[in-house]
């Protein structure tokens, strides 16, 4: 845990949200030197004579979200999907969604959905003035196809017969030098020919594959002949069969941004490498008349790591294959799915991807930079209720039999126009287990019995009354099943004198009669190491075996009435949502998002 990538808890979290990153001022300088002014969008994506027969680009600026539609979104898409919306707000400009569906083997129609579905959560549209901008990659196919034509047809690109071990011993190392393929030299129309055929079904799958034709001394592999094309028997989501030669990501990415005019291409840093064969591309099919300038830019920014959790589909779809967890939108995962159903909010995840920047420097993100931003903004939005999470019944014995009244608790402390709910008090009441103790500890301030000639303490039961401890019971085994007290009924909150009296505990109650006893999850981190399986060498080793806990608590009985995805502070507690998954109409579940401060400790 050294080497620069500890969590940078503090040190993001004080700094003010930054106003600008090295992406902006590349806009800035871009805009100011009218590096666009001259283009042409025709309404959707096309070639460069499609757009000369636009209109001037009303978009100041074109960014995308590329997700594959392979997996669920997670907090890392949410970095991407923040600034690349984010710079189209901010600049008049447009971003594009698009599926980068190239790859069919893997891509399904529930992920599209489920994306589509957490873009818009998140508070981001591809709509914009009229102006759809959904896209799948899938449908340039036919000009990938022509591109690739083209750059065969002026020696850029060739078909290569290695093996798939050949090819990789040929590609040579890091130290290495790669050397050409016996192939590299095969005619234009053999070449043409042989693409053709593979296109046209007649070759095995793996049998050939296009390359561009680079330079296989290049100190840069990527520039090393890139496969462009490969054969693969597959059904695609939306192309159907039409196919059985496949793009690789590394030509069909490039392409997608051409054809769509985008400007500013912002990918993570390990695409750094590949920026060269992204403008070799780029060129050269400009070159061929396809394309217009300016062409497309890449920029690379570093990924967003969180502590506590992993953040790449393979692991998530591991966890949720291997059922580590209840799905993919369970509370526990980094999935936005997830955050979801955990309570989180738009406005947090927002703010917190805002607080840790956009850069250039690989870091860590402490996750409880996600968990102060979620509290930030569900204080300020969450109304108060009361909860009782560990219940021990209070009984007192002065109150009325059969009697109860209604106090007053205000919905939100620091909103005062909010109002205040009302809450039945009566004689048998709710209250935490831990908010008494037999023998009281030094400092406890709470509910203990009386001992020796020293009096029961007294407490004020929150939005209630004032009351003393008289004794406790206990069943056979000694577990303490129900605390006694008296009450002052002079001292009411809110009535006049009630505040002369001066107890130092105050404690959350429900009143048992009425009280809605739910299922309550308490999450917790899923995994006990900031950094999965660095240590371990496995990250599933790293789970924490107690990141859900399922309870019955007692609810203040209009909690029954909450309505799937309506968060509350159960105070003392933290922030709970009513789960938009399995509650049921007047049975709600709840979900803890967050607890109040930070009680994160490892084990
Ligand atoms: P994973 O590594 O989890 O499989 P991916 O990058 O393969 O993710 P894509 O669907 O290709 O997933 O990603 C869509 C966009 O989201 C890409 O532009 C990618 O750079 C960005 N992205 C993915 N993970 C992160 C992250 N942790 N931080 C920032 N951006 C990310
Ligand atoms: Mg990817």
């Amino acid at each position: 845990m050294s080497n620069g990538h500890e969590p940078k808890k503090n040190a993001v979290y004080a700094a003010p949200a930054p106003a600008t990153n090295f992406i902006r001022n590349i806009v800035d300088a871009d805009l100011a030197g009218n590096k666009f002014a001259a283009r042409m969008w025709a309404g959707k994506p096309g070639l460069s004579s499609d757009h000369a027969k636009g209109q001037h680009d009303q978009a100041k600026i074109r960014t995308r979200f590329p997700p594959e539609p392979n997996g669920y979104l997670h907090i890392g898409h949410a970095k991407s999907i923040c600034l690349n919306f984010g710079l189209a707000r901010d600049y008049g400009g447009r971003c594009h969604l698009r599926f980068d569906d190239t790859n069919p083997a893997k891509e399904e129609q529930e992920f599209v959905d489920a994306i589509l579905d957490s873009v818009h959560w998140l508070g981001f549209d591809y709509e914009k003035n009229g102006e759809s901008n959904l896209y799948f990659a899938s449908d340039y196919f036919d000009w990938m196809y022509e591109f690739a034509e083209s750059l065969i047809e002026k020696g850029y690109a060739y078909v290569d017969s290695l093996s798939a071990e050949e090819m990789r011993e040929y590609r040579g190392t890091l130290t290495e030098k790669g050397k050409d393929s016996p192939f590299r030299n095969r005619s234009v129309a053999e070449n043409l020919a042989l693409f053709r055929e593979m296109r046209d079904s007649k070759h095995a799958d793996g049998a050939n594959v296009l390359r561009a034709r680079i330079d296989m001394q290049s100190p840069n592999i990527n520039l090393r002949d890139p496969a462009m094309y490969r054969i693969k028997r597959a059904h695609h989501h939306r192309t159907g069969d039409k196919w059985c030669i496949y793009p690789l990501y590394s030509y069909a990415h490039p392409i997608e941004d051409a054809l769509e005019q985008i400007t500013h291409s912002i990918c993570t840093l390990e695409f750094e490498d590949q920026r060269p064969y992204y403008d070799w591309l780029l060129e050269h099919i400009r070159d061929a008349g396809f394309l217009a300038d300016p062409l497309p830019r890449q920029y690379e920014f570093s990924r967003l790591n969180l502590t506590y959790i992993v953040l790449s589909k393979r692991y998530l779809n591991q966890l949720v294959s291997e059922k580590y967890v209840d799905g993919w939108d369970d509370p526990r995962l980094p999935t936005i799915a997830g955050a979801r159903r955990r309570g989180y909010t738009p406005e947090g995840i927002r703010l917190m991807m805002e607080r840790s920047g956009v850069s250039k420097a690989d870091s860590w993100i402490d996750y409880g930079l996600l968990e102060d931003c979620m509290r930030e903004h569900l204080n300020d939005v969450a109304p108060r209720r009361t909860a009782v999470l560990d219940p021990l019944k209070l009984i007192i014995t002065n109150y009325p039999e059969g009697q109860s009244e209604a106090c007053f608790a205000p919905n939100h402390p620091q909103k005062p126009e909010l109002g205040k709910r009302e809450v039945p008090f009566s004689g048998e009441l709710w209250i935490e287990r831990e908010d008494f103790q037999e023998t009281p500890q030094k400092g406890f301030f709470r509910l203990y019995p009386p001992m020796g000639d020293q009096p029961g303490n007294k407490v004020r039961l929150r939005y209630g009354f004032v009351i003393q401890c008289t004794g406790c019971e206990k069943d056979a085994a000694g577990n303490i099943t129900k605390v006694t007290a008296e009450y002052f009924s002079d001292s009411k909150s809110g009535t006049p004198g009630s505040d002369t009296y001066k107890v130092k505990g105050n404690i959350h109650w429900v009143c048992a009669k009425g009280a809605y006893a739910a299922q309550v999850r308490l999450y917790d981190r899923l995994f006990t190491t900031p950094y999965p399986g660095r240590e371990s060498g496995n990250y599933l080793t790293d789970l924490n075996p107690d990141s859900k806990r399922t309870i019955t608590a007692y609810l203040e009985r209009s909690l029954k009435d909450a309505k799937p995805e309506e968060r509350f502070q159960f105070e003392r507690h933290g922030y709970f949502v009513a789960d938009r998954v399995d509650s049921l109409p007047g049975a709600p579940k709840f979900n803890r998002a967050v607890t109040l401060k930070d009680s994160w400790t490892a084990k």
